[in-house]
């Protein structure tokens, strides 16, 4: 008899901690006495694959989520348990490891946009029972007070809904699951896997992120002991800085650190230091994140489109010498350009930055909206399909902005955030 075992899909959740698709997968397994196997796929074709003439994954990215990746095999390891690694597909890597055992489940996060969406529709349809949770979310699905159909049109309206449900709080985050044994892989690592990974970081580089589960608690617990939290709001803003804003982005992206531990440790913060506007802003921003989620899941493709989810025409063409000297930070606006210097270096620009070089794409060099969403989807270290997408249609005015996109002074915004120009000499030549 083929031996029975239980998967966890590992998608955008690299991480032990909180993690309910994993204890979902544990936990079944345990009570079947089947074998638990997290599974992770490197999915060659994505990392082929282009948008308008762009790698969809960029080396920033690439980077951080081989580190993920191997510390998240590590961290199973030293629970007795391992990561199978595989280059293919999930459908096809399930179908290869089905030939020499019985998958009864597999376990994964709910799809946060298309492609994860037919993704998990494939596995379905080749005949395997998949069980999803909402696992880097704030709020179960379950604990909405709408539909999806009916999310609210603006983040406003969505914040205010949320805020003011009676018991409407994230989970509290789950300790790590007791662990199955696991069953050896069925074939050796990917050469994609064992190759060495040929990537520098900039000495420019402010906050030196390591992907993996560790180094996020270790950078979480360090920006809460500097007190960081307790100035947020007014730093936020800033153009650069170790503190200026939490820097959380690419651990939360690739999922080494939960939102609802962040939640839960900003009021832990607060009852030990004061709270203040600041501390309540940290999760005012989780709550962006959290209304991306839920939006890139209700337009699902749409989102993608010109017209975006709001299916209105769009003006911007897509001239290749105007792109590039966007892409290049060539522009002759030296606020753009540092940004887009630091982008190309380090792989992360500040929100405020993001919102200056989006106005100037779209507005002032009138390109498609797309080709910087793009851009930034191969660019950053962060890149979040939901907060990358959702971000860019909200500034071009065909997502949820209810003021029709956002226009940006960048003279007064270069004078107001970087008044002695320092972020600009920093890094232009
Ligand atoms: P903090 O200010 O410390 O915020 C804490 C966390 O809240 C962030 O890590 C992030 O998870 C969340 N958050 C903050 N602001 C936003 C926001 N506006 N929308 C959604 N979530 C937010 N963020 C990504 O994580 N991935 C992306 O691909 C991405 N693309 C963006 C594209 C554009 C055009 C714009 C304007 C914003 C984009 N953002 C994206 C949101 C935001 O700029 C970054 O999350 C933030 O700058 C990361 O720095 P931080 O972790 O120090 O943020």
């Amino acid at each position: 008899m083929k031996p029975e075992v239980v998967i966890w899909l590992v998608r955008d959740t690299c991480r032990l901690n909180d993690n309910p698709a994993l204890n979902l997968a544990a936990k079944i397994a345990k009570e079947r006495g089947a074998y638990f196997v997290p599974l992770a796929c490197l999915e060659p074709r994505r990392w082929a694959d282009q948008q308008f003439g762009m790698p969809r994954i960029g080396k920033h990215w690439a980077r951080f989520r081989s580190e993920s990746l191997r510390a998240l095999r590590d961290d199973l390891l030293t629970h007795g348990s391992d990561l199978w690694v595989s280059a293919e597909e999930p459908v096809y890597a399930l179908d290869r490891a089905q030939q020499s055992m019985n998958i009864v489940h597999v376990v994964c996060d709910r799809p946060v946009a298309t492609e994860e969406r037919l993704e998990t529709a494939r596995i379905e349809a080749e005949g395997y029972s998949v069980i999803t949770c909402d696992v880097d979310e704030l709020f179960r699905f379950e604990q909405l007070p709408f539909e999806l159909d009916e999310l609210p049109a603006t983040f406003s309206k969505f914040r205010k809904v949320v805020e003011k449900k009676p018991g409407l709080v994230p989970d509290a985050p789950l300790k790590i699951a007791e662990l199955a044994s696991c069953i050896a892989q069925p074939w050796p690592d990917p050469v994609e896997w064992t190759e060495t990974f040929d990537y520098v970081l900039s000495p420019k580089t402010e906050v030196r992120t390591l992907g993996g589960e560790r180094s996020a608690q270790a950078h979480w617990a360090e920006y809460l002991d500097a007190k960081a939290l307790s100035h947020y709001k007014e730093t936020r803003n800033a153009f650069c800085g170790p503190m200026q804003s939490s820097h959380l982005s690419a651990w939360l992206a690739h999922g080494c650190i939960s939102a609802r531990q962040i939640w839960a440790d900003t009021l832990t913060y607060e009852a030990q230091n004061g709270a203040n506007d600041s501390t309540y802003w940290l999760r005012f921003e989780l709550l962006w994140r959290e209304y991306f989620r839920w939006y890139s899941r209700a337009f699902d493709w749409t989102l993608f489109r010109r017209k975006g989810p709001n299916d209105l025409e769009q003006s911007g063409d897509q001239n290749a010498r105007r792109f590039e000297a966007w892409k290049t930070g060539q522009t002759n606006c030296d606020i753009v350009d540092a940004a887009m210097q630091e982008l190309n270096e380090t792989g992360w620009m500040s929100n405020r930055a993001r919102q200056l070089v989006a106005s100037h794409l779209i507005y002032e060099l009138n390109l498609d909206w797309r080709l910087g969403a793009s851009y930034f989807e191969s660019q950053l270290v962060d890149f979040d399909v939901a907060s990358n997408w959702g971000n860019w249609a909200y500034i071009s005015g065909v997502g949820p902005d209810p003021r029709g996109g956002r226009i940006f002074n960048l003279n007064d915004q270069a004078d107001r955030y970087d008044p002695d120009q320092s972020y600009r000499r920093r890094w232009l030549p």
